[in-house]
């Protein structure tokens, strides 16, 4: 069964005095469980909308979305096991790195969060944040505070995860490390994510296929081989 399947998922934002914009218009498509799917297009093409409506973020137009065959595109996002690593997905302020990252485990029922102290300084190590653990977000560098938002949705031990240009504000030696520790964190956890990126070497490196998307529909569907190969 796929771990995630979208079907005809549309979305038009409509505003007052405005015309309705079709973001996305129609998109189907299927990730098998720990497969990493790089998601590709241009600016304004539904990449954001679509991570949104499958977080709970943002309601559906129209379409399905299922999660382990079971469909929740009519529940709230706190009754969706997803993981979100969004740039504007912002962290907490007032909260220290460990509060930040225990705050991601809140999303979870009471009775499945477990030990809420041993898994924040276990994902702490595995993303290297161990030092930072006492910090609060505006200490620290923005490569530091992406880690924690990914931190934070790894913690939850999501059924999907989603991030969103998780390397944007790294500077290019931070960006092969991060890119590096995602690939390992992605082979040892095995989450079936979706990644957005504008970077065809984290494509190339991190994804098992990628998805092109142009004007709120999926254009191209493959391998990264095939896909920047393709003439
Ligand atoms: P991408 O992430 O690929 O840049 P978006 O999903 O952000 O694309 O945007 C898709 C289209 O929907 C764009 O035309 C954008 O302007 C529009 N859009 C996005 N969010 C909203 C919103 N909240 N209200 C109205 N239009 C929006
Ligand atoms: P992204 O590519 O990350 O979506 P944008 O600049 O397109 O970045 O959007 C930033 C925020 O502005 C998003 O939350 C989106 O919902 C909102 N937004 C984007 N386009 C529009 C629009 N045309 N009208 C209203 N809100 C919009």
């Amino acid at each position: 069964m796929a771990a995630l399947e979208l079907r005809e998922l549309r979305k038009t934002y409509r505003s007052r005095g405005r015309p309705a914009v079709d973001a996305v218009r129609g998109l189907d498509l299927s990730l098998e469980p720990g497969e990493l799917l790089g998601l590709l297009g241009p600016s304004g093409c539904g990449k954001s909308t679509t991570l949104r409506m499958i977080a709970g973020l943002e309601a559906v137009t129209g379409g399905d979305i299922l999660v382990g065959g079971a469909s929740v595109a009519g529940r709230p996002a706190q009754q969706r096991n997803i993981g979100v690593a969004f740039e504007n997905y912002a962290l907490y302020p007032p909260l220290t790195v460990a509060e930040n990252l225990a705050f991601g485990l809140k999303a979870r029922p009471r009775g499945r969060r477990g030990d809420v102290s041993r898994k924040v300084a276990e994902i702490a190590e595995r993303v290297g944040l161990t030092d930072v653990l006492g910090a609060r977000p505006a200490g620290l560098s923005s490569g530091q505070k992406q880690r924690v938002s990914l931190a934070r949705a790894l913690i939850r031990e999501p059924d999907v995860l989603l991030l969103d240009e998780p390397l944007s504000h790294l500077d290019a030696a931070q960006r092969d490390t991060t890119r590096r520790e995602l690939k390992r964190i992605q082979r040892d956890l095995g989450h079936t994510t979706i990644l957005v990126t504008h970077d065809q070497e984290e494509a190339l490196s991190l994804a098992d296929r990628i998805a092109v998307m142009k004007d709120g529909v999926i254009q191209q569907l493959g391998t990264p081989y095939e896909i920047y190969d393709s003439p």
